[in-house]
């Protein structure tokens, strides 16, 4: 019989984001001591700030589904999304958590990364629901009382908080090195998770700054850029002035995707709305489009959208009313009496269709239906919701073992938004950082484990 004759030092979580913090959980979970390091006052600065949105923590919807919002990076998350979202199924609950999973659900349930988020949310004490884009959220729509409950059940476990320690790299003895506020800490554990985040944001802690570390060990990082951002078009500056901050509300995009290799590109479109801002646009409609955007941009110096001011009203409709004689009546007069247009349609109109096609009712017609935004940038990375590149999953391994471990660093672990995968808003972000810090936590418990059986010798 193998006894173990020294335990590896403990493991180190660095980023008490919710990446970090689940992989912490599992790591605790599994028996293995955890040490979470952090350079904020306090933990989850990020998440806390989603709660300011509502929260939007998952998305219910089949699996399939889910997974292809990772667009390019469906293939490689959908095995831990699918492993995340059928552990209640592999696990027995733990004491206080109802399922979700209507009786008899179970198979169909199986791999739902929304369901087992929500069971997950409910043994917090987090009752949650589904909202009619199939978006779920916390009843209260808060983040604090489940990050609370959340960091409050870790302690419990046995995990230990290290706030305003700044990892700052490995020395050049291979330990990690902090700026802690009693001055620079050398810290060599037995493992490491990195769940460092993107770097949009950086006042609430993810500001990117590991990325030269990474590279200079050997790790393949993909540039960081924004996703889920807003966008200049350059607007005159009396539009500018007239209409910065006015919603678009329930208009249309139109616009093609030359994602994963596309050709020709996927047309897409989707209803929803967005905001003008002083030099561009920006929100949850744009957003959607905004990871095929940017890439059109960065292949072509612009990217175009189509607009559809009236998505409610067909193309016949629309020009039927347009072509309809108005007399003495401007034409601002004439489009909101017939269609409804006025304030920040009417400016877009006046904006963006030369006076011959404001003039001439059928290309008019066409223009309410598909009008053209050109984009010339996207917003800057600091602005934007989440971030898109980091770590290469060819930088890591694969799994089932030690999943998501760095190629070169052996034992060291990556989860959550410094990963190189992207989605839209939608509770698609917080899903893909919850899973991979659960397989990452898994990770590094099964390495740290090894290293255990490694220092071991028979019983005397
Ligand atoms: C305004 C806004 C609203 C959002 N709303 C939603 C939403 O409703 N639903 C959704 O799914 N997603 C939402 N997101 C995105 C979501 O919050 C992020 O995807 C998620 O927080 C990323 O988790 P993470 O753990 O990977 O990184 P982060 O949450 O960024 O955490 C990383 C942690 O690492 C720490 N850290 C970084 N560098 C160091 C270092 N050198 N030393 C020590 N610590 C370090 C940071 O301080 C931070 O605590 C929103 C984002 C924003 C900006």
């Amino acid at each position: 019989m193998l006894t173990p004759v020294l335990a590896p030092p403990s493991v180190a979580v660095i980023g008490a984001g919710p990446a970090g913090l689940m992989a912490a959980e599992t790591l605790a979970l599994a028996g293995v001591p955890v040490d979470v390091y952090d350079a904020m006052p306090s933990a989850g600065r990020k998440f806390l700030l989603a709660g300011k949105g509502g929260l939007n923590l998952t998305h219910d919807e089949p699996a399939p589904a889910f997974v292809g919002r990772y667009r390019e990076r469906a293939a490689v998350l959908a095995p831990l999304l699918a492993d995340f979202g059928s552990e209640t199924l592999r696990v027995p609950p733990r004491a206080g958590l109802r399922s979700s999973r209507p009786p008899g659900g179970a198979r169909e349930d199986l791999g739902r990364p929304g369901v087992f988020l929500r069971d997950w949310a409910r043994g917090l004490g987090v009752e949650t629901f589904v909202g009619s884009s199939g978006r779920v959220f916390p009843v209260d729509m808060k983040a604090a009382p489940l990050l609370r409950a959340w960091i409050h059940r870790q302690r419990q476990q046995g995990v230990r908080f290290h706030m305003r320690w700044r990892w700052t790299g490995w020395g050049d003895d291979g330990a990690l090195r902090f700026e802690t506020p009693a001055g620079a800490q050398a810290v060599r554990p037995g493992a490491m998770v990195l769940a460092l985040g993107g770097a949009s944001w950086a006042r609430l802690g993810s500001d990117g700054a590991w990325v030269p570390w990474l590279r200079a060990s050997g790790v393949d990082v993909r540039a960081l850029e924004p996703a889920n951002c807003g966008f200049d078009i350059g607007w005159s500056a009396h539009f500018s002035a007239r209409h910065a901050g006015a919603p678009l509300k329930t208009v249309a995009i139109e616009w093609d995707d030359a994602g994963d290799g596309a050709d020709p590109p996927v047309r897409r479109r989707q209803k929803g709305e967005f905001v003008v801002t002083a030099t561009g646009v920006e929100g949850s409609l744009v957003y959607a489009a905004s990871a095929a955007l940017r890439q059109t941009l960065a292949r072509d110096g612009q990217a175009t959208f189509h607009l559809d001011l009236l998505p409610g009203r067909d193309a016949a409709f629309v020009a039927a009313e347009v072509a309809r004689p108005r007399g003495t009546r401007s034409l601002a007069t004439h489009l909101k009496s017939r269609l409804g247009i006025d304030g920040v349609k009417m400016g877009l109109l006046h904006e963006c269709v030369p006076r011959e096609t404001l003039a001439d009712p059928a290309a008019l017609a066409r223009a309410i239906k598909a009008l053209p935004l050109t984009l010339r940038r996207c917003r800057p990375l600091d602005e934007a919701i989440s971030t898109a590149g980091g770590v290469r999953f060819e930088a890591l391994t694969p799994g089932p073992q030690t999943p998501l471990m760095l190629h070169a660093r052996p034992g060291v672990f990556c989860a959550g938004e410094m990963l190189d995968w992207e989605a839209p808003t939608g509770g698609y972000l917080l899903t893909a950082c919850f899973a991979t810090g659960r397989a990452a936590g898994a990770g590094a418990a099964a390495w740290w484990r090894a290293q255990a059986g490694i220092q071991t010798r028979p019983e005397a």
